[in-house]
């Protein structure tokens, strides 16, 4: 099984191996680092973060993987500013 990443710097369409999910991957277009988080996790992950600042809910730091989505939403939401 592959998955896609978006490259949050040079936005190019990777196809990653299933293991190497949430991993940290070189792209091989512009060697940038990244979080390997699909696509489809990342849109759901976004929105979830979104719905919770809607409610104003308080995000524990310590909760698993939380850092680690909001690094990479951050990422992504910075590679989208041009939308
Ligand atoms: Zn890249």
């Amino acid at each position: 099984m592959r998955f896609q990443v978006d490259c949050p710097h040079c936005d190019a369409m990777l196809s990653v191996p299933e293991k190497y999910h949430y991993t940290t991957i070189k792209c091989p277009e512009c060697g940038g680092q990244m979080e390997a988080v699909s696509t489809e996790t990342m849109r759901v992950t976004r929105q979830f973060i979104e719905e919770l600042e809607d409610a104003d809910a308080e995000v524990s730091e310590g909760s698993p993987g939380v850092t680690t989505l909001r690094r990479v939403a951050a990422l992504q939401g910075a590679a989208e500013d041009d939308e």
